[in-house]
C-alpha cells in the first residue's frame, strides 16, 4: 500500500473500500492479515519503545484519528486518505457481508465479551460469534486463550487488550493462531455490548 512512514512505523493509507477488499479475499482464500489500527497514542508508544516498534512492524497498520492525520500533514505535506478505526471498520464490514464469517472476541472485563456477541447476534444474524474470552489473563494463560481460539479457528479474531497489548499479543502470537484476520480493536467489544 501507499505508506506514511515515521521512523519505525509505516501506517498504511488506504481507502476503506480496498481495505475491505483486502479482508475479503483474505478471509475467502484463507490468508491472514493481522491488522492494527494507528492512533496517535500508539505512535508515541512506539517511538519511545523499540519492542513495541517492532511489534507494530509485524502487523498492517491503518491509520486511526486526527493526531495521526496531521503527522502525515506535517510531515509528508498530505493527509491520509481516509480516517479508519475499527470502531467504525468493524461494523461496516459485518454489515456488508453476506458470506457467513465467524467470530471469536477476545478482551474486555469478564461478561463484557458475551454481551458484545449477544448484540452482534442480533444485528448480523448471517454471523457467529464462535468464542470469547475477558481480557485479564496472566502472561502463563496465553497457552490456553491461543488453543481455546484455535479449537473454533475463526475468521475474524478481535483482540481489546488495549494498547501497547493488544497489538504485541497479536504480533507474537499470529504465526500460532488459526484465524484469518487479526486486529487489536481497543473499545469496540466494551462499544458492541452497549
Ligand atoms: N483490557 C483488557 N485487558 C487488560 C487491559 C484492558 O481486556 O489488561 C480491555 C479493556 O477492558 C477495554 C479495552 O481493553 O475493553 C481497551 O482498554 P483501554 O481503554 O484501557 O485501552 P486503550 O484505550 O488504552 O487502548
Amino acid at each position: 500500500c501507499d505508506r506514511f512512514e515515521i521512523d519505525a512505523v509505516a501506517v498504511c493509507d488506504m481507502p476503506r473500500i480496498a481495505v475491505f477488499e483486502h479482508l475479503r479475499s483474505a478471509m475467502d482464500d484463507g490468508r491472514q492479515v493481522a491488522l492494527g489500527f494507528c492512533n496517535a497514542n500508539m505512535l508515541l508508544k512506539a517511538l519511545c519503545s523499540a519492542s513495541y516498534a517492532a511489534a507494530l512492524k509485524k502487523l498492517v497498520l491503518l491509520n486511526d484519528g486526527v493526531g495521526l492525520d496531521l503527522c502525515s500533514l506535517l510531515f509528508r505535506g498530505r493527509s491520509f486518505r481516509e480516517n479508519l478505526n475499527g470502531t467504525d471498520l468493524v461494523p461496516a464490514l459485518l454489515g456488508g457481508e453476506t458470506r457467513e464469517r465467524t467470530l471469536f472476541l477476545l478482551g474486555a472485563r469478564p461478561g463484557v465479551a458475551e454481551a458484545a456477541a449477544r448484540n452482534i447476534a442480533l444485528r448480523y444474524p448471517q454471523h457467529r460469534v464462535v468464542g470469547t474470552r475477558h481480557g485479564y489473563f496472566a502472561a502463563g494463560e496465553v497457552e490456553t486463550v491461543i488453543a481455546e481460539i484455535n479449537a473454533v479457528a475463526p475468521d475474524i479474531l478481535l483482540v481489546a487488550l488495549g494498547n501497547p497489548d493488544q497489538e504485541t499479543f497479536i504480533a507474537e502470537n499470529a504465526h500460532r493462531i488459526d484465524a484469518r484476520i487479526l486486529m487489536g480493536v481497543g473499545a469496540l467489544i466494551d462499544y458492541t455490548a452497549g
